[in-house]
């Protein structure tokens, strides 16, 4: 009995994580289908893995917390080693760094789908009683030189590339490499968004998506990291995280946005998730705007109009500006 409250003293008793971050100005994000999290203190970040009672903090200091684990699915640890973990988060370096240390935005890719031999979905419809035939090649080129203007505009210190800004055709696997090949200082982050015009057997069907990565879907999303080995997979986990929560938060900026910027022409689709190859393939916050479905005379119509393809670019402008402002500010999610 003695022993228990003795123990209880000391703080062996384990308690549930989100219990001992609210004591603190802390902010946790948890992932409950793989049981990994994110702890953020300040500066300071620590992905947390109870499965090997670890956390690893600023992405290379392993920690050991031996009482880290999960508690009938709630991870739990115990005062000694959570005081451990605040210590090892308040000691690195880095939380002494300024705020413009932050991760920021570095650079933003620009990826109009397809180009060249590969004209995507394809669509003759009578317009002003003439028939035109519309390639998406060609709308998603329009959109998204027009979105490559207001991003250079408005951040003339930060990188931004097109994937291709003529008729040409990069192949999925170049576009990858494209936005993988910008130059990054060490604090940046990149963007990827990728413009596609939609086409379906029903003809009924109209309406923005923005795609983004599923919830479960696995990457390896790791490069150029000095992180310990052990390490790695949780590191990875970590980031496959924080870029999932960036990516969902982007493509709802962007839904939001699209739908200020043309709300009576819009259908809103909504948000999906979907292991597309470009947006897999890209190790960073990524995802897809489908703007419109081509099958559909009456969206054709309006994606036949240069008019309303600004009015798009400025839609997605606005949601990637928000979404920047946001990211810039916190440093991250
Ligand atoms: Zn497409």
């Amino acid at each position: 009995m003695g022993f228990l409250l003795i123990g209880n003293f000391l703080g062996a008793q384990s308690l549930p994580l989100a219990q001992l971050v609210k004591e603190t100005k802390g902010i946790l994000w948890w992932d409950p289908y793989r049981n990994v999290g994110l702890l953020r203190m300040g500066d300071s970040t620590a992905a947390l893995h109870p499965g090997s009672n670890l956390a690893l903090i600023q992405g290379d200091q392993i920690l050991d917390l031996l009482s880290f684990s999960l508690k009938d699915n709630v991870p739990s640890m115990d005062k000694k080693d959570w005081e451990l973990l605040l210590d090892a988060m308040g000691r690195t370096p880095d939380q002494k760094k300024s705020l413009g240390d932050n991760y920021r935005v570095g650079a933003i890719i620009i990826d109009p789908g397809h180009g060249g031999r590969d004209p995507g979905a394809k669509a003759t419809h009578t317009i002003d009683g003439v028939p035109r035939t519309l390639l998406e090649k060609d709308i998603t080129l329009q959109v998204s030189l027009e979105l490559n203007k207001l991003v250079q505009e408005a951040w003339p210190e930060k990188k931004i590339v097109l994937t291709r800004n003529d008729d040409t055709y990069p192949t999925l696997e170049q576009r990858v490499e494209i936005a993988h090949g910008v130059a990054l200082k060490p604090q940046e982050t990149v963007l990827f968004l990728s413009i596609h015009v939609n086409a379906s057997l029903n003809t009924q069907a109209q309406g923005i998506e923005v795609w983004f990565i599923p919830k479960d879907y696995e990457r390896e999303v790791l490069r150029n990291t000095q992180a310990h080995e052990k390490a790695l997979p949780i590191l990875n986990d970590f980031q496959n995280y924080e870029y999932k929560v960036e990516s969902k938060n982007l493509s709802r900026y962007i839904l939001q946005s699209l739908e200020v910027e043309v709300g009576k022409d819009f259908s809103d689709r909504g948000l999906k998730e979907s292991p597309w190859f470009v947006v897999r393939m890209a190790k960073m916050p990524a995802v897809l705007v489908e703007i419109g479905f081509l099958t559909n005379s009456e969206e054709a119509t309006r994606l036949a109009d240069s008019e309303y393809l600004k009015k798009l670019a400025r839609g997605i402008y606005n949601g990637l500006s928000k979404f920047i402002a946001d990211y810039d500010a916190l440093g991250s999610y």
